[in-house]
């Protein structure tokens, strides 16, 4: 998942769901910020005014945007193999994957889980010998009912679903990862990151928007593509099959032929 949909939305005014109203807002006003477009408004009119003029702002920004790559500097150069050692308290943690990976966590606390992040990032890190580019910031908070992670690109963060990834993923641990379930964690974790460096070869419309170059790279193999990937969220478009192959081949190594193809062809790295 991938919050540049939402804001792209709100971009062409059109109606966005009141379960993502609350965060779509939060981004708009980041982006009017970045853009520098904030401002407070004095009376119903001028409000409207300047609304109009932050619309304004918001879309030459966005078409600017929209036809760019985007290629951030990584927040830290990573080593080209990272020893990953298990912290037995949340600061060490939290400090392991600043200084490892200059990544901040935000876990609440929970030290099984900032564990297993950290080792999750160090076999990321170590399989594309440091050259994969890592968010800002990881953090667990709530995300709408049936999403389990959510990437902004903006502040470069990596939502992790509370009811996916909180307290009880804590608690249950050993549970989880006996029942063979952590694996379809670390695919969301994965995913999200993939996100990011989707944007790092490709723009906001391909990220988000099922364009007629990305309709022919996989017509030969979509229910093939689809089937792999776990569902047909995942082949609606450039951004989220690269996100979702990224994280497949770095969870579990070699893609099946097919999919390596379509991988080369939309830019995938490593
Ligand atoms: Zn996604």
């Amino acid at each position: 998942m991938s919050e540049i949909g939402s804001i792209y939305s709100i971009y062409l005014h059109k109606p966005y769901s009141v379960n993502n109203q609350k965060t779509n807002y939060a981004d708009y006003q980041r982006c009017n910020i970045n853009f520098g477009a904030k401002q407070e408004p004095k009376s119903d009119i001028s409000a409207k005014k300047i609304a109009g003029y932050a619309l304004g702002l918001g879309a030459i920004a966005a078409g600017i945007i929209l036809l760019k790559k985007w290629n951030p500097k990584p927040v830290k150069e990573l080593a080209q193999h990272i020893d990953f050692v298990k912290a037995d308290n949340i600061e060490s943690a939290i400090k392991f994957a600043q200084e490892n990976f200059g990544v901040k966590l935000r876990v609440n606390g929970q030290l099984k889980t900032a564990n297993w992040i950290n080792e999750s990032l160090v076999n990321l890190s170590n399989k594309t010998k440091g050259k994969v580019l890592l968010p800002k910031e990881i953090k667990i908070c709530k995300l709408s009912d049936n999403l389990h992670g959510k990437y902004n690109p903006f502040t470069r963060t990596v939502k992790l679903a509370e009811n996916y990834f909180g307290k009880a993923f804590e608690r249950d641990f050993e549970k989880v990862k006996d029942m063979g379930l952590l694996s379809e964690r670390l695919i969301t974790l994965y995913h999200e990151i993939g996100h990011g460096l989707h944007l790092t070869t490709s723009n906001i419309l391909n990220e988000v928007l099922g364009t007629s170059r990305y309709k022919k790279i996989i017509s030969g193999c979509r229910d093939d593509l689809t089937q792999y990937l776990g569902g047909k969220y995942f082949t609606r478009c450039e951004g989220e099959a690269y996100a979702q192959i990224f994280a497949k081949k770095m969870a579990e190594g070699k893609l099946p032929d097919s999919v390596e193809k379509v991988w080369q062809k939309i830019g995938g790295k490593y």
